[in-house]
C-alpha cells in the first residue's frame, strides 16, 4: 500500500470510529442516568437492572479506550519534538512503573550510560512508547522477575533496551508482533507495539526483538542523536 492510499485509509477509518466513540459516549451518558434512576435499588429486580447498567458502562469504557488507542495509532501524531534527556525520561518511567511492578514482584532496574548525546524527541509519545513495552515486559512475567532498561550510545544513535526475564515469544509469532490487532492475551488488543514502532519511525527510529522462549525478551528502540554541530 502507498503512503498516500495509507494515510486515506487511516483517515477514512479514524472518522469512523470518531463517529462511533461520540454513539458510544452518547450511550455512556444515558447508561449514567439510569445508573442514577436506579440507585439505590429498590427491588430485587430493580438490583439486578442495576447490575447490568453498570456492566454496560463498564463496557462502554472499554470501547472508548479502544477507539482511543486506535485514534492515536491511525493519527501518526506528528511528534512535537525537543531536546531531550533520554536517561532522565527513562529513570523517571521506572520509578513510576516500580511501585506496581512490585506488587507482581518484578524488579525494575534502569541502567543509563554517564554522558549520552542528546536527541530529539517528543517526550510525551516517547513515553507512551516506551510504556507500552514495559508494561508488556511485565505481562510476560506472572510470576515475577527482572525488568531492565538500559539506555546506551551506538554510534550515531542512542538505544533503549527494555528487557524482561519472561515467557518469551515463539519464533513463529515473532513476525506477527507489531501487526495492530495481534494479541495472545485475553482481554489485550493488539495496539501497543503497533502504536510503539509508529511512534518510534515518526522519530525517524526504529524497534526490533529478540526472544527466547523460556528465558526471556529484550525490545531494542534505536532513535538516531543530533548532528554534532545542533548539540
Ligand atoms: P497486547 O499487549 O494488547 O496483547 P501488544 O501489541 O502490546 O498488545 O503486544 C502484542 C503481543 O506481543 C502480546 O499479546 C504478546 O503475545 C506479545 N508480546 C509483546 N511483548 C512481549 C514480551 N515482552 N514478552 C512476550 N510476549 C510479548
Ligand atoms: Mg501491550
Amino acid at each position: 500500500m502507498s503512503s498516500a492510499q495509507y494515510l486515506e485509509l487511516a483517515e477514512l477509518a479514524g472518522g469512523f470510529i470518531h463517529e462511533l466513540k461520540n454513539h458510544i459516549n452518547g450511550l455512556s451518558l444515558n447508561l449514567q442516568l439510569l445508573g442514577e434512576d436506579l440507585d439505590p435499588p429498590q427491588t430485587p429486580r430493580e438490583r439486578r437492572a442495576a447490575e447490568r447498567v453498570a456492566r454496560l458502562t463498564d463496557d462502554c469504557r472499554r470501547l472508548v479506550d479502544l477507539s482511543n488507542d486506535f485514534l492515536r495509532f491511525a493519527r501518526v501524531d506528528t511528534p512535537n519534538v525537543v531536546r531531550c534527556d533520554l536517561a532522565e525520561l527513562v529513570n523517571r518511567m521506572a520509578d513510576f512503573l516500580s511501585p506496581t511492578a512490585r506488587i507482581q514482584n518484578v524488579e525494575v532496574v534502569c541502567h543509563a550510560a554517564p554522558d549520552l548525546p542528546a536527541v530529539h524527541l517528543d517526550a510525551d509519545l516517547f513515553e507512551k512508547a516506551l510504556l507500552n513495552l514495559m508494561l508488556n515486559a511485565q505481562d510476560a512475567m506472572p510470576e515475577g522477575g527482572v525488568l531492565t532498561v538500559q539506555v546506551r550510545p551506538d554510534g550515531h544513535a542512542v538505544t533503549v533496551a527494555v528487557i524482561d526475564t519472561g515467557v518469551g515469544v515463539p519464533a513463529d509469532l515473532l513476525p506477527k508482533l507489531f501487526r495492530p490487532f495481534f494479541t495472545t492475551k485475553p482481554g489485550g488488543h493488539g495496539l501497543g507495539l503497533a502504536i510503539a514502532r509508529r511512534i518510534v519511525q515518526a522519530h525517524g527510529g526504529e524497534i526490533t526483538c529478540h526472544s527466547e522462549p523460556g528465558c526471556g525478551t529484550q525490545f531494542v528502540v534505536r532513535v538516531p542523536t543530533l548532528e554534532p554541530d545542533t548539540q
